[in-house]
């Protein structure tokens, strides 16, 4: 087997290399097939086509964990190449003639990504094969869950024979910690910390969220002490979580393919000194 362009955090998990904008991730299930997690921008559907050539298993489903571009950029080339079916949360879709598309998201993480997203080129619509509105399984071993606020039909995926989960924006995790994302970056913030409570009490140990590095063990518990943080005050004491200021959006549009380490996405997550927005966790 030629090797693999990815990190294999867990047995059973690849986290690519080369990929742009979200983590990326490829999971083994018990019939022999893997299932991808997310995919990035658009850029990275080579990288993601190159892993899945070295690891030579089928690709049995495309999950994704919710709209916004940086996750869902390249499914509809990897849904072309591969044929596999796309799996998405029904609130993050549209009907056309009776079918669910992907709506087409950019987030609201920062300013400066609105407006980029806003002028770049619309993505290709991306056909859904499973609108998921409830917890159900959706590949052999993979159980989708939903978990909406951040966007309506956010989900999470839990796959039961790696005791792993994986969150997408649900959480961040940033050196080892879990961060919420900011309320002005989620759809509907209270519903966002109800499903990280919700959540909570369905967690494995191991969690692989959309950004920063995978908790391989105690994400359970991070997550359950996360939940119980009492809601965001809006005047915070003190800043202890990160923000993305347009210096480090320009920096991570041109961030170089992840390394054996990962060590580009926790730069990208460090906090940054004089940041001029309260940042909560
Ligand atoms: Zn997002």
């Amino acid at each position: 087997m030629q090797p693999v362009p990815a990190d294999e955090p867990l047995p059973g998990v690849w986290w690519l290399h080369g990929t742009r904008g979200s983590n990326v991730f490829l999971v083994t299930l018990p019939g022999g097939g893997v299932a991808l997690v997310d995919t990035g921008f658009a850029e990275s559907a080579r990288a993601i086509l190159a892993a899945l050539e070295a690891i030579g298993r089928p690709l049995e489903g495309i999950l994704l964990t919710h709209r916004h571009r940086d996750h869902t950029g390249a499914a509809a080339a990897i849904a072309r190449a591969t044929g596999a079916p796309v799996i998405a949360g029904a609130g993050d879709c549209r009907l056309r003639d009776g079918r669910p598309l992907l709506r087409s998201g950019v987030g609201r993480t920062h300013p400066v990504r609105l407006v980029a997203g806003l002028l770049g080129r619309r993505p290709e619509p991306v056909p859904v094969a499973i609108a998921v509105d409830c917890e159900m399984d959706v590949l052999p071993g993979m159980r989708a869950i939903p978990v909406p606020g951040h966007t309506p039909g956010s989900l999470c995926f839990i796959a039961d024979h790696l005791a792993a989960a994986f969150v997408g924006d649900l959480v961040i995790s940033h050196r080892g910690d879990l961060t919420r994302c900011l309320a002005w970056a989620n759809h509907d913030d209270a519903r966002y910390l109800q499903s990280i409570a919700e959540f909570a009490d369905l967690a494995p140990p191991a969690g692989f969220p959309g950004h920063g590095e995978p908790l391989l063990t105690g994400f359970d518990v991070a997550l359950r002490a996360l939940a119980a943080l009492p809601p965001p005050s809006p005047h915070p004491p003190h800043r202890p979580r990160t923000c993305c200021p347009p210096h480090a959006f320009r920096r991570s549009l041109r961030r170089p393919p992840v390394t054996d380490s990962g060590k580009e996405v926790v730069k990208q997550l460090r906090p940054t000194p004089n940041c001029p927005l309260p940042l909560r966790r």
